[in-house]
């Protein structure tokens, strides 16, 4: 047999928003004016306690190996964490502690996932969840939900596309990109479907402790024990602890899904940084007083940012409740044309936002919603002021 990539790493491509990223970090390098409302991470820097904790594990030299999985005492934060936030009692031997929730989810993807199987993702998605279906030789199964549904799958929906391959369904509230959030009733029908055909749920909870507006996140996992064995909730410190460089994620679920999660990250990349897991200790044990500052600050520049765009002639945009993203609806702007070109598709929005008004977003198809734009509000509020100038007029030359 001749060399050549595998046919599973051919069928992906590079995370879209981590290549938006890195485009809009090298235009800014070349000394272009960018607008950055690419980035989806917090702008706020990692709280000085936590940095602390990282500096103080260097200098007493907690720079080995850890245990592959975590160590017991980040395990036991985490176990506190979903107690307290979630109502959710775990033992050690059902967390796993990662590099990064992505990672948690790609261990699961690993852990569960055989060819043939099925995996329901409703649409719009965060952009990994599809790709690590398909790295492990499984089908994304997609689902759309629309703005009228609240970007929420209903059971009625679910039940409609499971089938007798269904392996599981990816949930994710609050949401990347909508901002949208699933309320307790949705989640325990849909948990009902869940429980009836005895399929997985993987619950990315990740922005959970961004919420607006009063808006209360439950976890699926907590709402009943028939729920809770089937699911496996993520979550990690990198959006609420603007710890996105650090890499610590977790994954608390079954004892046999977890173990095999385990098994695989002590074969591939051994323990989350020692340090890292350190910081994250503070993170979840230490003051949370941080947090409602960054989110009374997100939840500023959400109102503004979202009244400015539904104020744009062909622009319509859902208030968010969690999260830092807007995703208003622009295809009410595809046919149009500006600085001789046309606007088709979401993508075609994006490169002529960057290139001719110069502010970095990401494209709605790369989520599987190729009406919308993402655009991050996690940048100050000078700078949404200075990109939504600039969309502003790009979008009223679109004729
Ligand atoms: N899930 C969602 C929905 C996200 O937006 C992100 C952010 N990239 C992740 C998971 C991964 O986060 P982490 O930095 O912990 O890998
Ligand atoms: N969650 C962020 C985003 O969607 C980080 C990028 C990524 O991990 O893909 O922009």
């Amino acid at each position: 047999m001749a060399i050549g990539i595998a046919k599973r790493a051919k069928a992906i491509k590079p995370s879209p928003t981590l290549a938006m990223a890195a485009k809009a970090k090298a235009m800014k390098a070349q000394g272009i004016d960018v607008v950055d409302f690419g980035v989806g991470e917090p702008d706020f820097d990692t709280p000085e306690n936590v940095k602390q904790a990282g500096i103080k594990a260097i200098q007493t030299g907690f720079t080995k190996y850890t245990p592959a999985g975590g160590t017991d005492e980040l395990k036991d934060a985490v176990i506190e964490k979903f107690k307290r936030d979630n109502g959710l009692a775990y033992e050690k031997s059902q967390v796993l502690i990662s590099c990064g929730a992505k990672h948690s989810l790609y261990n699961i993807a690993e852990a569960i996932f055989d060819a043939g199987d099925e995996v329901i993702i409703p649409s719009p998605y965060w952009v990994s969840y599809p790709d690590q279906v398909l790295l492990n030789d499984a089908t994304p199964v997609i689902v759309e939900t629309t703005e009228q549904e609240g970007f929420r799958i209903s059971a009625a929906k679910l039940e409609k596309a499971v089938t007798a391959k269904t392996k599981a369904i990816v949930l994710n509230s609050p949401s990347n990109p909508t901002g949208l959030a699933y309320d307790r009733k949705t989640l325990e029908e849909i948990a009902a479907v869940a429980v009836k055909h005895k399929i997985y749920v993987i619950s990315d909870e990740i922005y959970e402790k961004l919420v607006y507006d009063g808006f209360k996140h439950y976890s699926i996992a907590s709402l009943g024990p028939e729920i809770k064995d089937l699911t496996i909730v993520v979550n990690g410190v990198s959006k609420s602890h603007a710890m996105t460089g650090w890499r610590i994620g977790y994954a608390a679920g079954p004892k046999d899904v977890i173990t095999a999660m385990a098994n695989i990250q002590s074969q591939s990349t051994s323990n989350p940084t020692s340090i890292s897991q350190k910081a994250s200790v503070e993170a979840l044990r230490g003051p949370q007083d941080f947090l409602a500052g960054m989110n009374a600050e997100f939840d500023k520049r959400r109102t503004y940012m979202v009244e400015r765009l539904n104020r744009m002639p062909g622009v319509s945009c859902i208030k968010p409740v969690g999260a830092f993203y807007a995703f208003p609806n622009v295809s009410k702007l595809y046919g149009k044309t500006a600085a001789g070109r046309t606007i088709r598709n979401s993508s075609d929005m994006a490169a002529y936002l960057l290139e001719e008004a110069k502010v970095a977003l990401v494209s709605g198809d790369s989520f599987g919603a190729d009406a919308y734009i993402r655009l991050s509000y996690a940048t100050s509020l000078e700078n949404i002021t200075k990109g939504l100038d600039r969309i502003e007029a790009a979008v009223k030359n679109l004729k």
